[in-house]
C-alpha cells in the first residue's frame, strides 16, 4: 500500500483520500480551513461554514452526469447521504442510470467531509496549513518529494504527495523552492465575471422545471438557474470582465429586477424568497499545469489533482467531474507510485492527455467563443456566427435539438460528461444529421427569449419604483 500525502480537503482532495483509503491505502489530509461542525444541518454548512480557501463555495454547481457516476461507483454511501439531508437527483433524459444531484456545493461538501473523517485508514487534520514540499534525494533524475512541510508542525512523510489545493495552488513556487523546474502551464482567461444568488421556494411552491441544464445564453451574458436540495436554488449570471455595470449587478434589488425581465428565470423568482445578497466572483480562467517539462517529469511521488491541475470555464460546469476522474484514477493506480515514483508522474502525464487534455482542448475553443460573445455583447454589436467546425457542430445541435429528442439526448449526454467530444462529432445519431443541417442553413444565431443589451441598460441603472 502507498502512504499518501493529500494537500486541501475540497471537493477533489476529499474524493482523493476517500478512494484512496477505500482500495486501503493510508491517507493524511491536510486543510488548512476548520471542519463543520459534526451536528450542523444542511442549513448550517451553507449559512456558517467558513470556506475561506474556497472563495467559490459559495458559488452555483451543477453536479453533471459523469461526478454522480463516479460517486456511484467509489462510494455510493455519499449520494445516500446527501439523499438524507435533502439533496434529490434526476435522471438524466436519455441515459440509462445516469443522474444529477441536485445540491449547494456547501451542502455536498459538507456531506462528503463527514464521511471522509469518519473513514477509517483517513487523517484529516483541519486548521493546518501546508507551506511546503520536503525533498529527499532523486528518482530518474527528477527530484523526489518525501512529503509535505507544515506550518511550526511536524513534516506529514509520504510515498505519494497529492497536491489538491485548489486553483490557488502554490505548487509552482513550492517545486522551485525546492530545486525542482516549473511545471508547464496553459492558460486562457474567460473573460467574465460570475455572479450567483441563493433562494428558497416558499411553502408549497415547486420548481417551475425540474431539469439539468436550465439556461438560457442572451449573448452579453449567460444565466443558468441551479434546482439544488431542500427547495433551494440559485440563480447565476457571467458578467463580462470589463462590462461597465458589473458592480452594480452586486445590488440584489437590481440583480433581481434584472432576472425578473428574463422569461426563463422570473417563474423561479415568483415562488420563492433570496437567503443571500449576490456573490460575485472574478479572474476567472481555464489553466492547465502539467508536471512535465521538456519530455521529463519536474519531480517524483508528487502529483497535481482537481483545480490544481485543471481549472475549467465554471460556465460549463466540469470543474467536479475532472477532478472525479483524477481521484478515480488516483486510487487505481496508487500502488504502483511507490516502486517507480518518477514514471508514475510520466504515466499520469500521458492518462491526463488522453483523458482530461480531449476536454481541456474542447473547453479552449468553447470558452473563446463565449468571451467572444460577451464582448461583442457588451459592446451592443451583432456576433459572428462560430467558425471552426466543433464550434459549428455544437451551436447546429443546440438549434436541432429544441425538436429532436434524440438529439436532445445525446447533446444532454455530452452536456453531462458521458461521452466525449471526439465521439460526439461521429455520433451515428447526431452526425448526419447536424450535416445535413449545416449543408441546407445558413450559418446565423437565433436570438434567446429575453432582454437584449439596451432593455438590460435600462434595467441596470434604472431607479427602483
Ligand atoms: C464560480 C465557479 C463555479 C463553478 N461551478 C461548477 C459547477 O457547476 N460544476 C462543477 O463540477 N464544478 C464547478 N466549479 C469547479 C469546482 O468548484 C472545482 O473544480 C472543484 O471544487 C474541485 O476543486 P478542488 O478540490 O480541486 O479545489 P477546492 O475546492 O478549491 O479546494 C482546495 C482546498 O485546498 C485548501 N488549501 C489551499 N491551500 C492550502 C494549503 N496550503 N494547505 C492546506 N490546505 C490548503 C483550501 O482551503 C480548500 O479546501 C466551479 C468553480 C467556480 C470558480
Amino acid at each position: 500500500m502507498a502512504k499518501i500525502a493529500v494537500i486541501g480537503a475540497g471537493i477533489g482532495g476529499l474524493a482523493a483520500a476517500l478512494f484512496c483509503a477505500r482500495r486501503g491505502h493510508p491517507v493524511t489530509v491536510i486543510e488548512r480551513d476548520e471542519q463543520p461542525k459534526p451536528d450542523a444541518t444542511a442549513e448550517d454548512d451553507f449559512r456558517y461554514w467558513d470556506r475561506a480557501g474556497v472563495p467559490h463555495a459559495r458559488q452555483g454547481h451543477n453536479f453533471l452526469g459523469l461526478s454522480t457516476r463516479i460517486m456511484r461507483e467509489e462510494a455510493p454511501d455519499v449520494l445516500v447521504a446527501a439523499a438524507a439531508r435533502g439533496a434529490p437527483r434526476i435522471p438524466v433524459a436519455g441515459a440509462d442510470v445516469d443522474e444529477n444531484l441536485l445540491c449547494r456545493r456547501l451542502v455536498f461538501e459538507g456531506t462528503l467531509r463527514r464521511i471522509v473523517e469518519a473513514e477509517p485508514g483517513v487523517t484529516v487534520r483541519s486548521g493546518t496549513t501546508a507551506t511546503g514540499l520536503v525533498v529527499r534525494g532523486e528518482s530518474a533524475a527528477a527530484p523526489h518529494v518525501r512529503g509535505v512541510r507544515l506550518a511550526g508542525e511536524e513534516d506529514v512523510g509520504a510515498d505519494l504527495v497529492v497536491d489538491t489545493s485548489g486553483r490557488r495552488t502554490r505548487s509552482v513556487r513550492w517545486l522551485t523552492e525546492v530545486g525542482c523546474r516549473a511545471p508547464a502551464e496553459t492558460a486562457q482567461p474567460c473573460g467574465f465575471h460570475y455572479l450567483t444568488q441563493h433562494f428558497r421556494l416558499r411553502a408549497g411552491q415547486v420548481f417551475p422545471v425540474s431539469a439539468v441544464p436550465v439556461y438560457v445564453n442572451l449573448g452579453f451574458t449567460k444565466l443558468v438557474v441551479f434546482a439544488a436540495d431542500n427547495g433551494c436554488f440559485q440563480i447565476s449570471m457571467t458578467v463580462g470582465a470589463d462590462d461597465p455595470l458589473r458592480h452594480r449587478l452586486r445590488d440584489p434589488g437590481v440583480y433581481q429586477r434584472f432576472l425578473q425581465a428574463v422569461p426563463l428565470t422570473a417563474p423561479w423568482l415568483d415562488r420563492s424568497e433570496p437567503i443571500d445578497d449576490p456573490h460575485p466572483m472574478a479572474r476567472l480562467e481555464d489553466r492547465w499545469r502539467r508536471l512535465m517539462s521538456e519530455e521529463k517529469p519536474v519531480a517524483a511521488g508528487y502529483v497535481l489533482l482537481g483545480d490544481a491541475a485543471m481549472q475549467t470555464n465554471p460556465a460549463f460546469g466540469r470543474g467536479m467531474p475532472l477532478a472525479f476522474l483524477q481521484a478515480q484514477h488516483l486510487a487505481e493506480t496508487a500502488e504502483t507510485a511507490k516502486a517507480d515514483p518518477a514514471s508514475y508522474v510520466v504515466r499520469w502525464d500521458e492518462w491526463a492527455e488522453r483523458n482530461l487534455g480531449v476536454w481541456f482542448k474542447a473547453q479552449l475553443a468553447s470558452s473563446r467563443e463565449q468571451r467572444e460573445h460577451i464582448e461583442a455583447g457588451v459592446r451592443g454589436a451583432s456576433v459572428a456566427p462560430p467558425r471552426d467546425h466543433v464550434s459549428r457542430f455544437l451551436a447546429a445541435l443546440a438549434v436541432l435539438s429544441a425538436h429532436d429528442p434524440e438529439i436532445n439526448a445525446v447533446q444532454l449526454r455530452f452536456f453531462n460528461m458521458l461521452m466525449a467530444p471526439q465521439a460526439l462529432l461521429r455520433d451515428p445519431v447526431a452526425m448526419p444529421r447536424v450535416h445535413e443541417y449545416l449543408r441546407t442553413h445558413v450559418d446565423r444565431l437565433t436570438p434567446a427569449p429575453g432582454p437584449g443589451r439596451p432593455e438590460f441598460e435600462r434595467l441596470v441603472l434604472s431607479r427602483p419604483a
